[in-house]
C-alpha cells in the first residue's frame, strides 16, 4: 500500500530495508541471545544516516520529519526490535532537546546527534515513579552555575552506552509536578554511574540499565527550556514518540508475517500445505489486516503532525527560537489522543499477531532457531514503554470527555 511518501520518505524506506537485509537479520539471533549492544551496527547506522533522519540538514541532518523517523523504525524492528532501538532510543533522548533547545544548544548538541557520533538517551522513570512521572524523586538544586543533582532511574533503554541522556528532575521539590526540569547530563561527569543491568524478555539487544547520581554537578547551560516545564515538554516529546513504538510494533508484526506466511505455504500436513486449511488462512488474512490498519493510522498521523513540525523546524532556524515556540505559533493544540489512539492500537496489534503467528506454525516456532518466538518477545514491550496500554486508554479517554463536554457546551 502507498502512503503518499515523498522522495526522501522512499529513500529512507530503501536504506532501511537494505540494512535489515544485509545486516540485522544475519546479526539479530546472536546479539539477542548474548544480550549485548552492537557496536557494529552503531557504525552502520552511523554510515547510513540513520540518527539524523529527523534533525535539519543546517545541522548535518537529512531533514525529515516525523514520518522519516518512525519508516526507519518500522522497518528496523521488521529486522529486530532491539537493534533498531540504537537509532529509536537516540531519537527519544534527543527529541525533547531539539523542542526545547535554545539556539546556542542545538548548535552544540545537534552535529554530533545528527552524525550519531554522541547517542542520546532518555531518562524518566524511576523505581517509585513508572506510569506517575510526577512521583520522581530524583532532585537538581542550583548551586551557583550549576545544578547538583541526586537520585536514581530505572530501566532506562541503550543505558551505558548513550552519551548524553536528557534526565527528568525536580528542581524545586516544594512545588512538586510543577518543580520538575530537563537536564542534559553527559556521561562521565563525576558523581554520574551505572547501576543494575536489567535481564529481559525481549529486546535483548539493547542494554536496559539503572542511572545514579550522587551529587552530580551539571552545568546550569544544560537546561531544556525553563525550570519547572519538564512535565510539559515530556509530554510533548511522547507526542512525537509514541508514533515511533507505533510504528515499530507494526515492524515487529510485519516481521512476524514475513516469517510465518512462508512457513505456512511450504510446510504439508494431511498432504497439503497448511495455509490451505481455512482456518489458519482465514487467521493470515485477519492478522494482515490488522497490521496494515495499524500502518495506515500511523502515517496518517505522522504526516499531519510533519505538516507542522517541519515548518515549525525552519521557523525555529531562521528566528534563532526554540522548536517549541515555533510549533505553539502553528497550532497550540496538541497530539496527545491520535499519538496514544496509535500506539495502544499498534501494540496490540504486535502482541495478538506475534503470539498468533506462532499457534499458526506449531512446535517450530517455539523454538529459538526459528526466528519467531524472538517476536513475540520483542512486542510485549510496546505495550509497555512510553506509557502502558492502560496508560494510553487514560490519555484518550481525557482527550474524549473534554471533547464531549465542549460538544455539551455547545448545544
Ligand atoms: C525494557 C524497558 C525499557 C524502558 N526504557 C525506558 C527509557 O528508556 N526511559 C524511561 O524513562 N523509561 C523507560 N522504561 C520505563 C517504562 O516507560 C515504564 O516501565 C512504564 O511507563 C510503566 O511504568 P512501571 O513499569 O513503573 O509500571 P507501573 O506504573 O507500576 O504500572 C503497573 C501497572 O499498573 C497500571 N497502572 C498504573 N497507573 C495506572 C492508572 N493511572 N490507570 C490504569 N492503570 C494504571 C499500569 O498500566 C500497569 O499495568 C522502560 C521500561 C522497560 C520495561
Amino acid at each position: 500500500m502507498d502512503y503518499a511518501i515523498n522522495e526522501l520518505e522512499q529513500e529512507v524506506l530503501n536504506t532501511s530495508r537494505e540494512l535489515v537485509q544485509k545486516k540485522i537479520i544475519p546479526l539479530r539471533a546472536e546479539m539477542d541471545a548474548k544480550e549485548t549492544f552492537s557496536h557494529e551496527m552503531l557504525e552502520e547506522y552511523r554510515k547510513s544516516g540513520m540518527f539524523g533522519l529527523w534533525i535539519a540538514e543546517e545541522y548535518g541532518g537529512l531533514g525529515g520529519g516525523i514520518t522519516c523517523l518512525a519508516m526507519a523504525f518500522e522497518e528496523l524492528s521488521r529486522g529486530c526490535a532491539g537493534l533498531a532501538l540504537t537509532p529509536g532510543t537516540s531519537a527519544l533522548g534527543a527529541i525533547p532537546m531539539y523542542l526545547a533547545a535554545t539556539k546556542e544548544q542545538r548548535e552544540r548538541w545537534c552535529p554530533d546527534l545528527a552524525s550519531g557520533k554522541k547517542l542520546w538517551a532518555f531518562a524518566l522513570t524511576e523505581p517509585e515513579a513508572g506510569s506517575d512521572a510526577t512521583a520522581l524523586k530524583t532532585t537538581a538544586i542550583k548551586d551557583g552555575d550549576f545544578y547538583v543533582v541526586n537520585g536514581t532511574k530505572h530501566f532506562i533503554s541503550t543505558g551505558k552506552e548513550a552519551d548524553f541522556y536528557t534526565v527528568a528532575v525536580n528542581t524545586n521539590p516544594s512545588r512538586g509536578a510543577r518543580g520538575i526540569s530537563l537536564l542534559v547530563i553527559e556521561k562521565g561527569t563525576p558523581g554520574f554511574t551505572f547501576g543494575k543491568k536489567e535481564e529481559k524478555m525481549g529486546i535483548r539487544s539493547n542494554p536496559t540499565y539503572e542511572l545514579i547520581f550522587e551529587n552530580v554537578r551539571v552545568p546550569k547551560e544544560n537546561l531544556l527550556g525553563s525550570e519547572g516545564r519538564g512535565l510539559l515538554y515530556v509530554q510533548e516529546t511522547l507526542d512525537y514518540s509514541r508514533p515511533g513504538v507505533a510504528a515499530q510494533a507494526v515492524g515487529i508484526a510485519q516481521g512476524a508475517l514475513d516469517v510465518t506466511i512462508p512457513y505456512l505455504r511450504t510446510r504439508k500436513q494431511f498432504g497439503q500445505p497448511i495455509i490451505t486449511f481455512q482456518a489458519l488462512g482465514h487467521k493470515v488474512a485477519e492478522l494482515a489486516a490488522k497490521t496494515e490498519a495499524g500502518r495506515a493510522l500511523v502515517y496518517n498521523l505522522t504526516h499531519r503532525m510533519d505538516e507542522e513540525f517541519l515548518p515549525a523546524v525552519q521557523n525555529a532556524l531562521a528566528n534563532g527560537t526554540t522548536i517549541h515556540d515555533e510549533l505553539k505559533k502553528l497550532k497550540g493544540a496538541r497530539w496527545t489522543k491520535y499519538s496514544a489512539e496509535a500506539k495502544l492500537f499498534c501494540s496490540n496489534v504486535a502482541m495478538e499477531v506475534a503470539d498468533e503467528c506462532v499457534t499458526l506454525c506449531g512446535g517450530i516456532a517455539y523454538m529459538r532457531d526459528f526466528p519467531l518466538e524472538k517476536y513475540m518477545r520483542d512486542a510485549k514491550i510496546t505495550q509497555i514503554y512510553e506509557g502502558t496500554v492502560h496508560i494510553q486508554k487514560n490519555e484518550i479517554l481525557t482527550a474524549l470527555i473534554k471533547e464531549y463536554a465542549s460538544k455539551e457546551g455547545d448545544n
